[in-house]
């Protein structure tokens, strides 16, 4: 009985992974010529300043509208795009777009936003990566310190000694770096000290208890304390209500970006929203 109990688990497991690769290599084949068909759409979710209450950026969030009319979020085809490569092209169209969008802005009369754009660890190995941002910084005419690049904790621990000096190549330019979803990695003090960045950012999963469970509380406000020792800005996401404003309030938060504020928009609603509130 155990034997064939184990094997039909078995065959379960094998069976649930298949269906998951061949969902994979559909999203890999869905995703060629998604660039070129204009299937990519890139929304900006504003981010706020707690500190002179006003808008000061946006994080560039991109969504894929398919042909037959589906929109699919980032989770569900950016895993694969990262795994097939095809996140490098995918990339420099999100930067192009997003420093292209940022310009544009400024024309249409907004103050001149931070520009965030999330960045993936495959897009830090292609050798062509920083040149690629330095032409696209020249050719939109982004001032490249409104421009923000977006890494996460893992990517870190990844390849630190490269990553480490690409970085501060783009930071010298005047670029900032923030690190995304903060907390959830492993990485240990002293290597946060070292790292070239300008801002973190603490992941949704402490904000959203963060006014009723005192370990989450915790958690936000040593980080709030760890980056004013550093010298960093400390950014909230996932901020969805007024109670959890006021204790990243009182802890001395920076800022913060969450629905509360404001969800990821198309560029005319970031348009209206910031010349009505300015
Ligand atoms: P992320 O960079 O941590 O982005 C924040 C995510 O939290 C976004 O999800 C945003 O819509 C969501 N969010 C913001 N405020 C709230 C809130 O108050 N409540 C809740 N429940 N969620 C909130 P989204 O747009 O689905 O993106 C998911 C992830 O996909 C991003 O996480 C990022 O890792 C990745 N991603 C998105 N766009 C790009 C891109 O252009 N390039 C790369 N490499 N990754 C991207
Ligand atoms: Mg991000
Ligand atoms: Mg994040
Ligand atoms: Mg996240």
């Amino acid at each position: 009985y155990a034997k064939s109990n184990t094997k039909g688990k078995h065959q379960f497991f094998d069976s649930a992974m298949d269906e998951q690769l061949k969902l994979r290599l559909n999203v890999i084949k869905e995703l060629k010529g998604a660039i070129e068909n204009d299937e990519m759409v890139l929304f900006y979710q504003p981010q706020f300043c707690l500190k002179t209450n006003q808008y000061i950026g946006v994080e560039a969030l991109i969504r894929w509208f398919k042909p037959d009319g589906t929109i699919i979020s980032p989770m569900d085809f950016i895993p694969a795009a990262e795994d097939s490569g095809q996140i490098v092209h995918i990339g420099e169209w999100v930067l192009r777009t997003a420093c292209a969008q940022q310009v544009a802005w400024i024309k249409q009369g907004l103050p001149p936003l931070r520009m965030a754009v999330n960045i993936s660890m495959r897009q830090f190995k292609d050798p062509n990566f920083i040149d690629y941002v330095y032409e696209t910084v020249k050719s939109t005419g982004i001032d490249p310190k409104h421009l923000e690049l977006e890494v996460t904790e893992s990517m870190v621990s990844e390849d630190a000694m490269v990553f480490i000096d690409q970085l501060s190549m783009l930071r010298m330019d005047g670029i900032t770096v923030a690190i995304d979803d903060f907390g959830t990695g492993y990485s240990s003090l002293s290597y946060l000290q070292r790292l070239p960045v300008d801002r973190v950012k603490i992941d949704r999963s402490f904000i959203r208890r963060v006014e009723s469970n005192a370990g989450d509380k915790t958690i936000v406000s040593l980080i709030v304390k760890m980056g004013h020792e550093l010298n960093l800005q400390v950014i909230a996401e996932g901020v969805e209500d007024q109670e959890q404003t006021e204790v990243l309030l009182e802890l001395g938060c920076d800022e913060v970006q969450g629905f509360y504020y404001a969800k990821p928009m198309h560029p005319d609603d970031v348009k209206s929203l910031l010349l009505s509130k300015s």
